[in-house]
């Protein structure tokens, strides 16, 4: 029975090991692929906020969680724009030190912005945030089970397992219709989001 066990601990781990490389391997040819989509899809920043209005309908008390693009990111400053314009309330994620969740500031259209850890920006102003109720979210590649491929900080799966702790959240994965690939390599700390907006879908996952 000993040579069984141990093949299986053994397979275990090596998959370990194979899931990061086969999620390298497809970040680095998913975020060519997404330098290429943004260049092509110049109206997508204002189809996507109308994805955006339709999918939060019914959401317009709720705290939302935006970003600010960065590099090939899809830019959801349209979407926030039109979100505050229906009364919700916008917040912007801060990334502390590897290995930590993200927290959150309060955002309004205007308000001035700080280069945080990563590259990404973030209000300079250090007031805390409530917790989003709704958090829209980037990524590098996803598919329509939910599943996304981030920049590999894992900052999104902490942060969502740590909210769903406390709170109803609903997480949306925001990207290009292009981003989407069959099957994202599913490691178990991968949170699953509620559902994926691009400029012409919204993909409600299963649960
Ligand atoms: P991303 O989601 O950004 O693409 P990964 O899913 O590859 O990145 O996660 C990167 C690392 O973050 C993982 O190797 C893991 O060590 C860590 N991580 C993510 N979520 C958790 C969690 N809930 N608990 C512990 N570690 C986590
Ligand atoms: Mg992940």
């Amino acid at each position: 029975m000993a040579a069984p066990l141990l093949f299986i601990f053994g397979t275990s781990s090596m998959n370990t090991a194979a899931f990061s490389d086969d999620k390298a391997a497809l970040r680095s040819d998913m975020l060519r692929k997404r330098k290429d989509l943004r260049v092509s899809n110049i109206n997508a920043l204002d189809d996507l906020a109308k994805q955006v209005i339709k999918a939060l309908s019914g959401l317009q008390d709720a705290t939302v969680s935006g970003y600010v693009a960065i590099g090939d990111e899809l830019d959801v400053s349209a979407s926030l724009a039109a979100l505050q314009e229906i009364g919700a309330s916008i917040v912007l994620p801060v990334a502390g030190k590897s290995g930590e969740v993200l927290s959150f500031r309060p955002w309004c259209s205007g308000d001035e912005l700080e280069k945080g850890r990563l590259s990404t920006y973030h209000p300079s102003a250090k007031t805390e945030a409530p917790d989003p109720d709704v958090l829209l979210v980037p990524l590098v590649a996803f598919d329509t089970q939910g599943y996304r491929l981030g920049f590999g900080g894992g900052y999104y799966d902490r942060t969502l397992s740590a909210l769903r702790e406390k709170k109803n959240i609903a997480a949306y994965g925001i990207g290009y219709d292009g981003q989407e690939v069959e099957s994202i390599p599913r490691e178990v700390h991968d949170a699953q989001l509620d559902g994926i907006i691009t400029p012409t879908r919204i993909i409600l996952s299963k649960p």
